[in-house]
Parts: C-alpha cells; structure tokens; sequence
C-alpha cells in the first residue's frame, strides 16, 4: 500500500490514556508540534477522581491521608519507584497546569493541595483519592461531617444501589437514608444504564424539574443529597447547580462503574480540548511499528483504516500503558513491550508472575512489570543506558508501581508525562 500523508512533528505521543494526553497537552503548552495516537480505553473506565498517592505499604493497605509524607516514606522503602524521580514542585507544577485545562473545559476539580480526599464510591466503600471533579465535593465534605443524608438512586437503573452504599457505609455514616424514585421519562421503570444518554437527558432543565419533584418530597430532614454520576456529558458543574437550586440543598455526584459518565467526560474534554490547542490526534488509531531515519528522526507507521500515514518526529512519548492499554505484552516466553521491544522489568519466572490467591494484600510481582528508565524518563537499552536520546515513557507503562493498589494512577500517569515533556524539551532547545 502506498503512503497516504507523512507528517512532521517535533513529539509522537503514544497513548490516548491519562498520561497521554497530558503528555499532548503539556507539550502543546510549550510550543511543540504534537502528533498523537492511541485507543481512549483506559480514560474510559477512569472514575474521574485523580489519585496521587494513596496507599503505601500495599500489603498493610496503610492508607495516607498526607500524600506527600506517603511519596516521602515511599522514597525511602521503594527508591526505585518512578515517583522517587520527581520532587514535589514539579508534580505540584503538573497538577496546576493539567487543572486550569480541565476546569476551562467544563470539568472544575477541587483538592486540598496538602491532602487526599476521602470520597464513596458505587459500592458504599471509600476511596482514598485526591483531586474530584466539583460535582463530587460535596460528597467529599458530607463523609467527613455526616450530616443526615439521603442517597438516591432509580428504579430501572443498573449497578448503582442507593440501599447497598447506606447499608455499606452504616457504621461510618449512620444518618444516611436510601431512596429510589423514578426517572424523567422513565415512569415504567425500564432498565436504564448510567451513561451517557441518561446523563444528556439531565441537561434539560424540564427533565430536572421532573427529577426534583420526585426528590424532594424524600428529603425531610436530610442536609444533603448524593446520586449517581449522571449530571449532563457537559457542564456537569452547572447541571448539577441548577439541579441544587430545585431541590433546595447541596448534592453530590457519586462515580458508577466504568465506564462511567465522569470518563467519557475526561475523554471528550481532552479530546476537544487538544484540538483546540493544535494537537493533531489520531483517535481509534495504532501505531504499527517505529523506526529510526536517516537524520535520526523517528519515523511511525500508522494503522488508520486502510491509509498507511507515515508521522516523522524529533522525539516520542510512550504512554501506551501496561497489559490492558497494550504497552506490554505477556506471552508464555516473557513479559515484552510492544513498540520497540525494550527490555522489561519482570520477574524472573513465570510461576512468580502471580500469588496464588488473586486478593492477595501484598499484590502480584506482575504488576510492578515495566520499563525502567534513567532520571529523564528515557526507557533503558540492556546496558543500562537511554534506548534512544529522544524517547520517554510515562503512565503506568513505568515499572516498580502497582497504581491500581498504591491509589497513584493518575498522579504518576500526569507527573511522569510532565517529567517527560519537560526533559524532551530541554533537549530540543539543545539541536537548535
Ligand atoms: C477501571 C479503572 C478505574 C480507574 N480508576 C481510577 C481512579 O479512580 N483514579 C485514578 O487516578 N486512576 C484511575 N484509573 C487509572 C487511570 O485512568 C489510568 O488508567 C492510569 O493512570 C494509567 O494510564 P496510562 O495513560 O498510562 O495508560 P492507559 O490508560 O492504559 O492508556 C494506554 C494507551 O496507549 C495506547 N496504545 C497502546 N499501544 C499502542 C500503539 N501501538 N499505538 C498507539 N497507541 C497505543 C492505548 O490505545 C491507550 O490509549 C483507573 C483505571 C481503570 C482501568
């Protein structure tokens, strides 16, 4: 097949999850011309809260309410971990530029920049996290001070259970009352999913009248009421203010299960966004192979339905994520990296890939598996040195992390593209 288009940039970023589109956007904001790919799977299943750093040491599931003194005692026990990498400015300094980005385009988050959050999740557990979206702070504060509270949900609606969070969160929160009313436009109770059809039907402001009417005779003495995570696709903060304004108290989203209506608004935010900014983004598309140029450049072949596009660029962001996004690839001779087959971490034998039980507290070896880099976050050759001058990796492609146990997903996927972003730049200053 013959070449489509070839396109120059300074940056390939490979990967459409949360370190890939921060990577995009933090290299936008420094004038590179970027190039994007990927598959937005990972975003998708996101629940919306940003972790930092949450749980350390995973096997005593020791819960930190100070990240930072978390990341400090982490240094200390896993130096190998990415985060022991980076100091707390430059993730503070990642963190500040990604927030103003997703409040501009209409996803406001609140934090406390010192401390996690505590926030419910679909299952009446709670999660240990550190920046929420606004329609969930509310949530946030109701947890810490338990006022009476009322948990909504509606009759039809799958995998969200208003009597199971109350009955789970008992103990904890002991004045909390669970309610199902109707719908708007669903009086019959049909099956109804928390996405985002049901989301948009919330952004009429009759549909919300309907809702409130259904509400507020429940609320009696509660304070404060909490529902599933369907308040508007966009403009979520201002969907669920109006609707605060009918019921006449303060309301809280709470995140279903993926994927939820927070992470195709996490998607859709980046994907306009970027656009907007100049990233040119190949979405629902692969990259098939890399190879170096004549000039040293890298040169990647796309997959694109029956186009073969050819994107030349200075440098690479490797944000393709682990087992799930496709960055490694487990196989019965080995764990291996997808793209430019770099060594990976891993544990020596496959037997020690997994404990026997799959709740085991201390996690399995598997999940530290990935690449290992120098201090810029350039993936390491078998001699210990940079593979390539111009490629990094951020996300959870990184090894020595378990960000799914730690609570540090999104915190490590943003701070390690920033880290990268910047080492990329510094470096391209230096061809000029
Ligand atoms: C169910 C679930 C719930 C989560 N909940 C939270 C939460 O509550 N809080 C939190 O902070 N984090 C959460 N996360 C984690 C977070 O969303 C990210 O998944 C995580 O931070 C890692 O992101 P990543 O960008 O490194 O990788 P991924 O999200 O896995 O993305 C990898 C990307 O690389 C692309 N890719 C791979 N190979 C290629 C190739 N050859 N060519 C082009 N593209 C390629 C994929 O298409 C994909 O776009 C959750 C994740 C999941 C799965």
């Amino acid at each position: 097949m013959s070449i489509s288009e070839t396109i120059q940039c300074d940056l390939a970023v490979i990967g459409t999850g949360m370190a890939g589109m921060s990577a995009a956007l933090f290299a936008a904001n420094r004038g590179v011309s970027v190039v994007q790919i990927g598959r937005p799977k990972g975003i998708l299943l996101a629940s919306g809260l940003l972790d930092l750093m949450g749980v350390h040491p995973v096997q005593e599931n020791r819960s930190w309410n100070d990240p930072w003194a978390a990341m400090d005692a982490l240094g200390r026990d896993l130096p190998e971990h990415p985060y022991s990498r980076l100091k707390k400015e430059d993730i503070l300094s990642a963190f500040g530029e990604l927030l103003p980005f997703l409040h501009d385009a209409g996803i406001p988050y609140c934090r406390r920049v010192e401390q996690n959050a505590k926030m419910i999740t679909s299952l009446g557990t709670v999660k240990t996290t550190y920046c929420v979206p606004k329609t969930m702070w509310n949530g946030v504060l109701a947890l810490e001070n338990q006022p009476k509270g009322l948990i909504v949900d509606f009759f039809g609606l799958k995998d969200f259970s208003a009597g199971r969070i109350v009955a789970t969160l008992r103990e904890r929160w002991p004045e909390l009352r669970a309610v199902r009313v109707f719908f708007p436009g669903n009086a019959g109770g049909k099956e109804l999913l928390a996405g985002e059809i049901t989301a948009q039907i919330l952004e009429t402001p009759e549909s919300r009248r309907k809702l409130a009417q259904e509400i507020k005779p429940h609320i009696r003495d509660a304070r404060v009421v909490g529902m599933p995570s369907i308040c508007g696709m966009r403009n979520s903060d201002e969907v669920l203010s109006e609707l605060e304004k009918e019921i006449g108290i303060p309301l809280f989203e709470i995140p279903t299960i993926p994927p939820s209506v927070p992470g195709l608004r996490l998607k859709e935010a980046f994907e306009v966004g970027l656009q907007a900014i100049g990233v040119r983004q190949f979405l629902q598309e692969q990259v098939l192979t890399v190879n170096r140029g004549d000039n040293s450049e890298l040169i990647l072949h796309l997959d694109t339905k029956g186009r073969k596009v050819v994107v030349q660029s200075q440098g690479v962001i490797l944000a393709s994520g682990r087992f799930m996004g496709g960055g490694l690839y487990a196989s019965r001779r080995g764990i291996r990296e997808t793209l430019f087959n770099l060594p990976v971490f891993q544990p020596g034998d496959r037997k020690d890939w997994h404990r026997k039980e799959l709740l085991d507290s201390r996690g399995h070896p598997a999940n530290q598996a990935g690449l290992e880099t120098d201090d810029l976050f350039r993936p390491l050759n078998n001699e210990g040195l940079p593979a390539f001058e111009t490629v990094f990796a951020a996300g959870s492609i990184l090894a020595h992390q378990d960000w799914m146990r730690m609570k540090c997903g999104s915190g490590l996927a943003v701070s390690t593209a920033h880290a990268s972003v910047n080492a990329f730049s510094k470096i391209k200053e230096q061809f000029k």
